[in-house]
């Protein structure tokens, strides 16, 4: 990733299991740690529904407007902030992306690792997925962020097409809630 060592420039700089650069000229050491990231499904139950029914309640999911992943499926969240709580940064993206708060907390169900690649770096991310039952919401209650995102769509299980997920862990985390 780097040709050169950030703080004495010798090109003896190695970079060992993905993890950690080193440089034996100067002793640097930088650890590029994983980046903790969320994933909120928002359950929609069917209109006139008491209880949620997982084979049809909707799950709501972004359109991507950008890369990577453009024009994919996505879940609500994203990366973690430097001096954030989980759930902090979790309120804080529902917010971002729909302007929406959730009516209650949601509840930790799955996590997976992922690869988040952007600029050609590649970026590996511990994804923590939650799922939140938000009765009687409809497309016209969120205010989706435009620069990120171009649409929403409130998908049945049968009309979720896995193909066109944005990334592996989300399909995991869908795959896993549903069954
Ligand atoms: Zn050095």
């Amino acid at each position: 990733m780097f040709n050169y060592c950030p703080i004495c420039a010798s090109k003896k700089i190695s970079f060992k299991d993905g993890i950690v650069f080193n440089c034996p000229d100067c002793d640097f050491v930088y650890y590029h740690n994983i980046a903790a990231a969320t994933g909120c499904l928002i359950i929609v139950p069917e209109a006139g529904r008491k209880e949620s029914d997982k084979k049809t309640d909707r799950i709501v999911f972004l359109v991507r407007g950008k890369e990577p992943a453009i024009g994919k499926l996505d879940l609500p969240g994203g990366f973690v902030d430097i001096g954030e709580g989980v759930i902090e940064g979790l309120y804080r993206e529902l917010q971002e992306e729909l302007g929406w708060t959730p009516p209650e907390t949601p509840s930790l169900f799955a996590s997976f690792s992922n690869v988040y690649e952007y600029k050609g770096i590649k970026y590996n991310t511990c994804d923590m997925y939650f799922s939140v039952i938000a009765p009687s919401l409809k497309p016209d209650d969120l205010r989706i962020e435009e620069a990120e995102i171009t649409g929403v769509r409130f998908l049945k299980p049968e009309e979720i097409d896995f193909s066109q997920l944005a990334f592996s862990s989300t399909v995991n985390a869908v795959k896993k809630y549903l069954t």
